[in-house]
C-alpha cells in the first residue's frame, strides 16, 4: 500500500504560466502569497532609498520588488517545461520530500526525476527505497554512497563518494532545479555538487536550529542554496539574518503536516498489533527513537544505555527503533543487543516503520522518548508527551508536550521524566505546519526563473563603508531605531544602549495607513543612514504604537480612535524587509512601562504599574518582572478604567473612563469651554490671536491661580487617583509610576488621595512621577536592546 497519497494530474497548482523576473528571483503573486505565506521582500538599503518615496504599504509584493531593483523586469518569456530533480537520502528526508515528489509527478508542467542515495539502499537501515517504489515513484538513479564504519571518518568518505558519483547523474538529468532537504551529511554532498554545476537548489527546512553537527551542515546548505522553503516564522527570520534574499524564501510549513493533519490516527488496532508486544492498549506504550550525537558520541552512547535501563525499569511496553546511520550507530545497536532488548517480552524493535503507521504509533503513544526530530515535529501535532534527551534537538521550537532532559546522566533522572510525562495530556501544537505546504511549494516552484542566471545574491545589512579605522569599530555603539506612533505625532529616534537619544525626528502623524507607513519607512531609512555616520550599530527597530498590538506577530490588531483605520496592520514585515533588521512592536502604554523599567524608576522593580498621560491615557503592568499583555493584548488599557457610573462620554464609546476626565484631550475640551465662556485667561496669562487652545493653557491657568481651571485639574487628578487605588487593590504593586506631560500636574493630588483611600496594606506603594523624557520611545528601544544584546539563535 502506498504510504503517501498524492494529488491527481493537474490537482495542485498546475497550468499557471511561470512568472519570473530577469534577475532570476521568483516573482511573487501577492494575492496568493503575501498574506498567507508572509513572503517579504528584502532589498538592499541603497535600492530602498531610491524607491522609498514611491512605496505604499498595500502595494503588492511584486510591485515592491519592481520598485526596489527589478527595474529590468520585462514581459515574461515562455519558460520551458521544468526538469525538477528531488534527491532523497534516508527515511527522515523522504517523509518530507515524498509529498513534493507526488505533487510534482502529478503536475503536467514538471518533469520529475528522483535520485535515491545514502542509507535508503542499506538493509541495516530498513532498505527504505522500497517504500519509495511502493508509493509509485520512479527512481531514476540509485547511488550507493555510504562507506560503512559508522564513524566520523566514514561520514566524510561517504560525502566524498557521493560527490564522485553525483556529477554523472546530474549531467545526464540536467535538472533546472534540485530539491534538497535538511541537515544530513548526504544532503551536503548534493548541495555542493549542484552549486558547483550551476543547478538551482531549493533547500527544504533551512533556518532551523538544533544541536550537533546538523546545525553546521544545515546552515552550510543554506549558503549553497538559491531558494529556501522553511517551516516557521523563526526559521524565516534566521534565513534573513543569514543574509538570504527574502524574495527567495517561502514560508510554507512542514510538508509532512499535509499528511499528518489529514490522517485518521484513531483507527489504530492493527498498527499497534503489528509493531508492539501483545495486548497493548492505545496510550499505554512508548515509542523510543534515539540517534547518536556526532559531536559527542561517547556521551550519547552512555545516554542511550541509560534510556534503555530506565525503560526496562519503568516496565511498560515499548517499540524501540534502531538509530540512523550517523557515527556511533553501530555501537548503539550493540548496546541494544547487550541489554537483550530484541528478545525482551515488553519490547519490540524495528529498523523502520512506514510513515503512515509511524504516525499512528506516535499519535497513540503514552509517551515518546529519545532525540528524534519526530518528537519535536510530528508528536507536537498530536499532543503526545515527549521526553527529549540530550542536545540533539537543542534550540528547536517545541510545543508544550516536550519535556527536555538535557543532562540525562542517570537512570533515575530519566525515570522521573517518564513518571512526569507518561500518559499526560497536552493540547496539539501546530508550530511547524498547517497542512497546506504542498500547494504553496508547487506555486513557488512554478514561479522560479529556470532559464536566467544562477548567480546567487546575498543581501547584507547596511554597513559602514570600511572598517580600516579599527578603533572606530571597537567604539561602535550598539543602538536601536525607536518609533513612537501616536495620534498626533510620529517620532523616530536613534537610541543607544544606555538610553541616550542621539537623534530624534518628528512629523505630524499622517491620516491614512498608506501615508503613515510610507512616512515611517522614509524616516527610518534616513535615520539608519545617519546611524552609520554616527558610528552606531543598529540592532533592530522597536515600535511603540497606539492600538492593541500582538507583539509576537508584530501586528496592530485594533486601532484606537486617535489612529483611525490602524487595524490589522503588519508593521514587522514591511519594515523588516525594507531595513533588513529585526522589528519588535508593542502598544505605547506597554512601551512606556518598558522604558521606565529599562531606563527609569522601574529598574530592578518586580511589580509596578505605569500610567502614561498624553493625548489619551495608556498603561503598562509589570508583574514578576514580566509585562502583562492579556489574552487579546488588551491588558493595561488603563485609560478605559471606569471611575464613575455616569461620567462623560469617552472616545471608546463608553462613559466614565478616566481618559474622559484626565487625558490631554479631555483637558483641552474643558480649556476650550472655559475660553468660550471667557474664563480661561488669568492675570499673567497670555494668548495670541487665533492661538489653538490646548491642555497646556488649562495647566498654566491653574498654576496662575484660576480656580475654575484648578477644579478641572483636580477632577482629572482625582480620576487618576481612583485608578491608582483600584490598581493597588487589584495588583498590590510596589510602585506606581505616572509618566507623560500631565504627571507633574497630577502627582501630589494622587498621592494625597491614595494615602486616604487605599487599604493600609496596599498604601505602602510608592507613587512616583517619572522624569524620563520619552518613556515610550525608550521602551521601544529597550524592546530591541534587551532582546538583541542577549539573544542566542
Ligand atoms: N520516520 C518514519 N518511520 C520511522 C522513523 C522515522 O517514517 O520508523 C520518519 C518520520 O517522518 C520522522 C523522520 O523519519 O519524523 C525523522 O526521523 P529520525 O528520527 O529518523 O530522524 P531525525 O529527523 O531525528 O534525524
Amino acid at each position: 500500500m502506498p504510504v503517501f497519497g498524492g494529488p491527481t494530474k493537474n490537482g495542485v497548482g498546475s497550468g499557471r504560466p511561470a512568472s519570473t523576473t530577469t534577475s532570476g528571483r521568483p516573482k511573487k503573486d501577492p494575492h496568493d502569497f503575501a498574506d498567507n505565506l508572509k513572503i517579504k521582500s528584502c532589498p538592499s538599503q541603497r535600492q530602498t532609498q531610491h524607491a522609498l518615496k514611491d512605496i505604499k504599504m498595500e502595494e503588492p509584493a511584486a510591485k515592491r520588488a519592481h520598485i526596489v531593483g527589478m527595474e529590468n523586469d520585462v514581459a515574461t518569456p515562455q519558460q520551458p517545461r521544468m526538469r525538477l530533480c528531488i534527491a532523497t537520502c534516508n527515511r527522515a528526508d523522504y517523509s518530507k520530500l515524498a509529498p513534493i515528489m507526488l505533487a510534482a509527478k502529478a503536475d503536467e508542467d514538471i518533469d520529475l526525476s528522483v535520485i535515491v542515495l545514502g542509507c535508503h539502499l542499506i538493509d541495516d537501515y530498513g532498505s527504505t527505497y522500497r517504500y519509495i517504489e511502493q508509493d509509485g515513484i520512479d527512481i531514476d538513479s540509485r547511488l550507493h554512497t555510504i562507506v560503512r564504519g559508522e564513524d566520523e571518518a566514514a561520514m566524510v568518505e561517504s560525502i566524498g563518494l557521493a560527490m564522485v558519483k553525483l556529477p554523472d547523474v546530474l549531467l545526464r538529468l540536467e535538472p533546472h532545479v534540485l530539491i534538497v532537504h535538511g541537515d544530513r551529511f548526504d544532503a551536503l554532498s548534493l548541495a555542493a555538487s549542484a552549486a558547483l554545476m550551476n543547478i538551482r537548489i531549493v533547500h527544504v527546512e533551512g533556518g532551523e536550529i538544533s544541536g550537533t553537527i546538523d546545525d553546521m551542515i544545515r546552515h552550510s546548505i543554506t549558503k549553497l542554496a538559491h531558494y529556501h522553503v522553511c517551516c516557521t516564522e523563526r526559521a524565516h527570520s534566521r534565513l534573513l539574518a543569514m543574509c538570504e534574499d527574502n524574495n527567495a524564501i517561502l514560508l510554507a510549513g512542514c510538508t509532512s503536516y499535509d499528511k499528518l493533519l489529514n490522517t485518521d490516527t484513531t483507527n489504530c488496532t492493527a498498527v499497534l498489533e503489528k509493531w508492539l508486544p501483545k495486548d497493548v492498549q492505545p496510550h499505554d506504550y512508548l515509542v523510543a527513537l534515539q540517534h547518536p550525537v556526532t559531536t559527542n558520541i561517547s556521551k550519547s552512547l552512555k545516554m542511550f544505555g541509560l534510556m534503555l535501563d530506565a525503560l526496562l525499569e519503568f516496565g511498560k511496553k515499548v517499540i524501540v527503533l534502531f538509530p540512523n546511520i550517523d557515527a556511533g550507530s553501530k555501537e548503539m545497536t550493540r548496546i541494544m543487543r547487550q541489554k537483550g532488548i530484541e528478545h525482551h517480552p515488553s519490547f519490540k524493535t524495528a529498523k523502520h516503520i512506514p510513515f503512515d503507521e509511524f504516525l499512528i504509533l506516535v499519535a497513540n503513544a503514552g509517551c515518546m522518548i529519545g532525540n528524534s526530530s519526530a518528537g519535536i515535529r510530528e508528536a507536537g501535532a498530536f499532543g503526545t508527551p515527549v521526553i527529549n534527551l540530550g542536545s540533539r534537538q537543542t534550540g528547536r521550537e517545541t510545543g508544550e508536550n516536550v519535556l527536555h532532559c538535557r543532562e540525562a546522566d542517570t537512570t533515575e533522572k530519566i525515570k522521573q521524566a517518564l513518571e512526569i510525562q507518561y500518559q499526560k495530556q497536552y493540547p496539539p501544537s501546530y508550530i511547524y505546519g498547517d497542512g497546506h505546504a504542498i500547494p504553496r511549494i508547487m506555486k513557488f516552484l512554478k514561479s522560479l526563473d529556470i532559464t536566467g542566471e544562477t548567480q546567487k545574491q546575498f543581501v547584507f545589512p547596511p554597513m559602514r563603508p570600511s572598517h580600516h579605522r579599527d578603533i572606530d569599530h571597537i567604539l561602535e555603539r550598539q543602538s536601536a531605531l525607536a518609533v513612537d506612533l501616536g495620534g498626533t505625532q510620529l517620532r523616530v529616534a536613534l537610541i543607544e544602549n544606555h538610553g541616550d537619544i542621539l537623534v530624534q525626528t518628528s512629523n505630524p502623524t499622517p491620516k491614512t495607513n498608506e501615508e503613515r507607513m510610507s512616512k515611517l519607512l522614509e524616516m527610518l531609512m534616513n535615520l539608519a543612514q545617519k546611524a552609520i555616520s554616527l558610528n552606531c550599530r543598529v540592532l533592530g527597530v522597536g515600535i511603540s504604537t497606539g492600538g492593541r498590538v500582538d507583539p509576537r506577530g508584530g501586528v496592530v490588531k485594533h486601532s484606537t480612535k486617535a489612529l483611525e483605520g490602524w487595524s490589522e496592520v503588519d508593521l514587522r514585515t514591511p519594515i523588516s524587509s525594507m531595513l533588513h533588521l529585526p522589528v519588535w512592536v508593542d502598544n505605547d502604554g506597554n512601551c512606556a512601562a518598558l522604558g521606565v523599567r529599562a531606563f527609569g524608576c522601574g529598574k530592578g522593580v518586580e511589580d509596578f504599574v505605569t500610567i502614561a498621560t498624553g493625548t489619551g491615557i495608556g498603561g503598562g503592568i509589570v508583574l514578576g518582572g514580566r509585562l502583562i499583555h492579556g489574552t487579546d493584548f488588551c491588558a493595561a488599557e488603563l485609560g478605559h478604567t471606569k471611575v464613575s457610573l455616569e461620567g462623560p462620554p469617552c472616545q471608546c464609546g463608553g462613559t466614565g473612563c478616566v481618559e474622559a476626565y484626565s487625558s490631554g484631550l479631555a483637558l483641552q475640551k474643558e480649556a476650550q469651554r472655559l475660553h468660550e465662556e471667557g474664563n480661561l485667561l488669568t492675570e499673567g496669562g497670555h494668548l495670541e490671536n487665533n492661538e489653538k487652545i490646548t491642555a497646556k493653557h488649562l495647566v498654566e491657568a491653574a498654576r496662575l491661580g484660576n480656580q475654575k481651571a484648578q477644579d478641572i485639574m483636580d477632577r482629572g487628578a482625582k480620576a487618576v487617583a481612583s485608578v491608582v487605588v483600584n490598581l493597588l487593590h487589584i495588583l498590590n504593586p510596589s510602585r506606581v509610576v505616572l509618566c507623560g506631560v500631565l504627571a507633574p500636574a497630577y502627582i501630589e493630588t494622587v498621592r494625597n488621595i491614595v494615602k486616604k483611600e487605599a487599604l493600609p496594606s496596599a498604601a505602602h506603594a510608592e507613587i512616583i512621577a517619572s522624569t524620563l523624557k520619552e518613556p515610550a520611545l525608550l521602551g521601544a528601544a529597550s524592546l530591541v536592546l534587551e532582546y538583541a544584546t542577549r539573544r542566542i539563535y
